[in-house]
């Protein structure tokens, strides 16, 4: 499939779901901290305002929380709210509201994290309290980064499960890139290993490249998965979740996945649009939108 055979597409394309991390920014740190903006990133962003496209940021690391990501994107330059900023612990709290209402979740994360789940109105479980034997009754364990695990916790998570409570993990990736070296996937780990000692057999992907991530991602965007491209640097998240939806599959050249990546991929989920990078996407809009 050529790009311009996709200008139809394009033009009908009426919310955007960015990638950060290779698409928009390469940086040293997640998502944005100490990096640098990729070419064309924010005339794209600025872009998809002008045209009156709904579009939001979504990264699939949870060591950070939204609002300092924003923050970090707009120290480089983007014209980026908040409330745009999305991360799998964004989705796991709308899903654990959702799915649970106002019953108990275990969650292993960051502080920051656990805020992010207590403003949508969780019921997160007091962890030091339930350690010292406070009756929790927890229905699901969420795992996402969490470097202060320790074997309190686990024996808590592990009990919870036995008793039922259903397991999600944020990430699964067993390692991601950074500028200078791969960085263990703290949250695979976990869920992993508690899989090992309770015997589960299942579990729930909350991040990219889940359905429950598309489907917030849609209802934020207030359109039809069908009407949204995702861009990313990514096969296994982006083009996959974008496949899977029947939403429009963007690949930018600019991080992990090569062109060759996506020639080798499953034909199910190869990106059905390639850019070189994200000022090859502008063109393409403006293209479209004035066809
Ligand atoms: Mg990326």
């Amino acid at each position: 499939m050529t790009n311009s055979s996709l200008l139809p597409r394009l033009k009908a394309t009426q919310g955007i779901m960015f990638d950060i991390d290779g698409c928009l920014v390469i940086s040293d740190g997640p998502s944005g901290a100490g990096g640098s903006v990729l070419p064309g990133a924010i005339e794209s962003i600025q872009q998809a305002q002008d045209t009156g496209r709904a579009y939001c940021v979504f990264t699939n690391g949870t060591a950070q929380r939204p609002k300092e990501i924003a923050h970090h994107l707009r120290d480089m330059g983007f014209n980026i709210p908040d409330e745009l900023v999305f991360t799998p612990a964004v989705v796991a709290a709308e899903v654990m509201k959702e799915k649970y209402g106002d019953q108990p979740i275990l969650v292993f994360a960051a502080e920051g994290m656990l805020e992010d789940f207590r403003e949508r109105g969780v019921n997160v479980v007091d962890v030091p309290a339930a350690i010292k034997g406070a009756k929790h009754g927890a229905v699901a364990v969420v795992i996402g980064w969490d470097t202060n695990f320790g074997k309190d916790k686990i024996q808590l998570a592990a009990e919870a499960i036995r008793d039922g409570a259903e397991l999600y993990c944020t990430s699964y990736a067993p390692m991601f890139a950074s500028a200078d070296r791969l960085n263990v996937g703290v949250s695979g780990f976990i869920t992993s290993g508690l899989m090992f000692v309770t015997g589960k057999k299942d579990f729930e992907i909350l991040g990219k490249p889940s359905q429950h991530s598309m489907n917030v991602v849609s209802r934020v965007l207030g359109t039809p998965q069908e009407n949204i491209l995702v861009i990313g640097d990514d096969i296994k998240l982006e083009s996959t979740m974008a496949r899977n939806a029947g939403a429009l599959a963007g690949l930018v050249l600019t991080g992990t996945s090569s062109r060759e990546d996506a020639e080798n991929a499953d034909p199910a989920v190869q990106p059905e649009l390639i850019v070189n990078s994200m000022t090859e996407l502008v063109e393409l809009f403006a293209q479209a939108d004035a066809s």
